[in-house]
């Protein structure tokens, strides 16, 4: 039996278990039998065995329960993410595991899924990697079948594309947290959908079970969340989207897990490793010499979606107190993290400097007005963000931004018309040729109502500015489409457009985005790249004409309107970087038809 795997909905507990908050506990005591899911005509319950949980000894009674779910011929699909919890339960689910093989018992494949959200704190990015590699060369030692897979962010929802593309802002204490959503939930989702699919097709498998390392009475709010979830240590429970789960260290109390992994270091348990490094973290981070006490004081410090060490660019917290408490505990080990903390403060700091936002509204309504108030960040801040986030990936060493990420940003800056073509190419040749950009130090501004200038009239003319051509449309490539394979299609709205839809939903081609950049890069940058180019959207249109980038199924309706209204935008002079003296000029004569002002960059009309 598989389980259901094909829906997408969040799964924000998965990876809950590690990295929480550490309170009291008290012992989960069920006396029924537990797990029976009702579509697997096969399926045997395991039985709890009244009192044996109390007399069995923590780790005794985990690797039972674990072993029974392997006896039945499951595949444990264990959620890592590097942290105390996780560690132990995989610790235990391979330990079973390599007893099992030895005694020559029949053995599904055992399954690690591990996420990364891309702006993971380094050390642990470390970590999670070290460990896992661990785990493959214990698998391989003991003769049993490990398989890794490791879930990402989509490359729209990451956070260099979606902060410094300018798609949105990061969450803020006081803003709702998309992060966590983007970055851990749905990655998970992707991943365990993706892993069930998998060992659906095995037919050596009878199903797969989510193993996650969840504990009971860490805080009361999770205390709620498990018992809405009817989550059970013993056998096998399902929760409400028929997948199948299994808690095994549910019961554990904090003192429980310490001791299993300073046991497996001291080579009293098996284990795939000592977890020196797992401890070195904790204390590191905790800034204690005991990692209890360490951890203790580390679940005061949480970050917004409650991960311990969290994101390097987390801002759903004022200060990041972990990587603070490592840069000054240890300045030689921990002192390349400094310009990741720098910049996560100064977008921290500046959540209410207005001076950083946009302040002409994406959208016309359905009036034609557009609304002039402070928006996401302004074209000057999106290039201040990729500046300061390039010197600190070439300063720190840590990986920020990719030659994918680099040409996906690029494209939405001209898709919006944000910059002219290629400025983000241009900034980080800039870079690389030895430019640095650090961010200020400021002090936090306080928090002020958002200002709001009013509306601009603009009627319905973007619509139909320049005709068919201002959209979705590249006249050079369909003079020669037919040699070159390219096709038009029909919107809804009857508009055609070009077809440059992938069918995988992929926006940016990983070796296309490295081989533009550097065999053309410079070149379209010394060309294109200049202020009073007569239309910013051509990178855009440059970087589909060579397959570098796709529109996402569905999406050419989307592109085709914002082509259209960044090309007016452009002939309007509402493109780039706005004076606010200006605009607000501009919206005191509101009330009147819009009247198209001529600004110095002002495009030439395209053909
Ligand atoms: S650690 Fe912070 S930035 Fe990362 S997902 Fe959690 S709340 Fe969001």
């Amino acid at each position: 039996m598989q389980t259901s795997g094909a829906s997408t909905a969040l799964q924000w507990d998965l990876f809950e278990a590690d990295l929480g908050e550490v309170g009291g506990a008290t012992p989960l005591v069920t006396t029924q039998p537990v797990g029976v899911p009702g579509n697997d005509p096969a399926f045997q319950p395991v039985t709890f065995i009244p009192g044996a949980a109390r007399t069995e000894d923590p780790v005794a009674r985990s690797r039972r329960r674990i072993r029974e779910i392997l006896t039945q011929g499951y595949t444990p699909v264990v959620a890592y993410s590097s942290g105390k919890d996780s560690s132990a339960l995989s610790s235990l689910v391979l330990d079973v595991a390599r007893e099992m093989r030895l005694e020559g018992a029949p053995l599904a494949p055992i399954v690690v899924v591990h996420s990364n959200t891309g702006v993971e704190q380094p050390e642990i990015t470390r970590l999670a990697a070290d460990e896992m590699a661990k785990m493959k060369d214990y698998a391989q030692k003991h003769g049993f079948e490990l398989i890794v897979r490791v879930g990402a962010p989509t490359l729209n929802a990451s956070f260099p594309v979606r902060v410094i593309g300018g798609r949105g802002l990061p969450s803020f204490p006081d803003t709702r947290g998309d992060c966590s959503v983007d970055w851990k939930v749905a990655p998970n989702t992707r991943l365990l959908k993706q892993v069930f699919k998998e060992i659906g097709r095995r037919s050596d498998v009878r199903g797969s079970v989510v193993m996650t390392g969840v504990r009971q009475s860490e805080s009361a709010a999770r205390d709620i969340k498990i018992a809405r979830r009817g989550e059970v240590a013993e056998g096998i429970w399902e929760n409400d989207l028929g997948q199948l789960r299994a808690s095994p260290i549910l019961d554990w109390e904090t003192d429980d897990v310490w001791t299993y992994l300073g046991l497996a270091a001291a080579g009293e348990y098996s284990s795939f490793s000592d977890f020196s490094e797992v401890m070195r973290i904790y204390r590191d981070a905790g800034g204690s010499s005991c990692v209890i006490v360490a951890d203790m004081k580390m679940a005061q410090q949480s970050t917004g979606c409650g991960a311990r060490t969290g994101c390097w660019s987390c801002t759903r917290v004022k200060s990041d107190r972990s990587m603070l408490q490592m840069i000054e505990s240890d300045p030689a080990r921990y002192g390349y993290m400094k310009p990741l903390s720098a910049l996560r403060d100064f977008i921290s700091n500046t959540q209410y400097d207005w001076s950083r936002r946009t302040f002409v509204g994406r959208t016309i309504d359905a009036d034609g007005n557009i609304a002039i108030k402070a928006d996401t960040y302004s074209p000057e801040m999106l290039k201040e963000l990729l500046g300061y986030a390039l010197t600190a990936q070439i300063e720190s060493g840590v990986h920020i931004i990719g030659y994918r990420e680099l040409v996906a940003i690029d494209a939405r800056w001209s898709l919006y018309g944000f910059h002219p073509p290629f400025t983000a190419l241009k900034m980080f040749f800039d870079i690389e040729d030895g430019l640095r950009m650090y961010p200020p130090t400021l002090e936090r501004f306080p928090k002020t109502e958002v200002p709001n200038l009013g509306k601009l009239h603009v009627g319905t003319s973007w619509q139909d500015l320049g005709g068919p051509m201002m959209g979705l449309r590249d006249s050079v490539r369909e003079m020669v489409g037919e040699s070159c394979g390219l096709e038009l299609k029909g919107l809804k709205n009857g508009d055609l457009v070009i077809d440059n839809e992938s069918d995988d939903g992929i926006d940016v081609d990983e070796e296309g985005a490295a081989d533009f950049i550097e065999f053309f890069g410079r070149e379209f940058v010394e060309q294109q790249c200049r202020h009073d180019h007569p239309d910013w959207a051509a990178g855009y249109m440059t970087y589909l004409q060579y397959g570098t980038i796709s529109i996402a199924k569905g999406k050419s309706f989307q592109v085709d309107e914002t082509l259209r209204r960044t090309r007016w935008r452009q002939e309007h002079g509402l493109h780039g970087q706005q004076d606010l003296n200006e605009l607000e000029k501009r919206v005191q004569a509101s009330g009147e038809p819009f009247v198209a002002t001529v600004a110095t960059n002002a495009p030439r009309r395209r053909p």
